[in-house]
């Protein structure tokens, strides 16, 4: 049992570091009305403290604090879970800033003054995609059941509906095949892990070993299009000379 009991022991928890008070509060309190549970820290390390006690789902991390910056705090967080997800709030607009936060595991980031909704929505997404990770993590390495996975799927600026096969990527919105969901749901059960085209076969399609591998090729070459800035050098569909493909979200 926990000793602080909030009014539903299910809802969601969200830390906000942010010394705006009057910003920190009204996303306390729609947060709160959205279903989450969140609590605020004023400063980097009362943020910390509490990370650590309370184990939130989310962090909402502003950059200018007082001490402490938010990058001093995120690079803290990391060193101990890459996978918290963490929106940056900045009043900063410098895309410098965005970058380093990029490079420090910033899943994602909105300049002030912001819309509401937008944020509500990119809490939405964020903890939807954590728990999604955490659901193929949990499935093993190698249980290769693409199927199981459900829900929001992000990376790059690419945001893939898995139920209802479509993708918001640079190309506009754009309707994804049955097929397509099943290997972009097997690249993202296995990131950073080069596939070989016969593994991809199998687990996708279910062919026997040995079977014609130009199908994957084929399918590759589509993503690169919907979901590459640059589909002639892929940053996320690359190719492994002699093996196959390895996805980096
Ligand atoms: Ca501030």
């Amino acid at each position: 049992m926990r000793p602080e009991v909030s009014v539903n022991p299910d809802r969601k928890r969200i830390l906000i570091i942010e010394d705006e008070n009057h910003i920190a509060e009204g996303l306390r309190l729609n947060l709160f009305l959205k279903g989450y549970d969140a609590k605020i820290a004023a400063d980097g390390a009362s943020g910390l403290k509490i990370w650590k006690e309370w184990r939130p789902g989310l962090i909402v991390l502003d950059i200018m604090l007082p001490g402490m910056d938010g990058f001093s705090v995120l690079r803290n967080i990391r060193l101990e879970d890459e996978r918290l997800p963490v929106l940056i709030l900045s009043a900063r607009s410098e895309a410098d800033d965005k970058v380093k936060g990029l490079a420090y595991g910033v899943d994602d980031y909105l300049s002030k003054p912001f819309n509401l909704e937008e944020f509500l929505l990119r809490v939405e997404r964020l903890l939807k995609r954590a728990a999604w990770s955490s659901e193929s993590r949990e499935g093993g390495e190698n249980s290769g059941a693409p199927d199981s996975i459900g829900g929001i799927y992000v990376f790059g600026v690419n945001t893939i509906d898995l139920d209802r096969f479509q993708a918001e990527c640079r190309q506009g919105k754009v309707n994804l095949t049955e097929q397509e969901i099943k290997l972009l749901k097997l690249f993202a059960a296995h990131p950073g892990r080069p596939l070989s085209r016969s593994e991809i076969l199998e687990l996708c399609w279910g062919y026997a070993p040995g079977t014609p591998t130009r199908t994957v090729d084929n399918f590759i070459v589509r993503f690169r299009k919907y979901f590459e800035d640059d589909p002639q050098n892929p940053v996320h569909f690359k190719s492994i000379r002699g093996i196959g493909y390895l996805f980096n979200p």
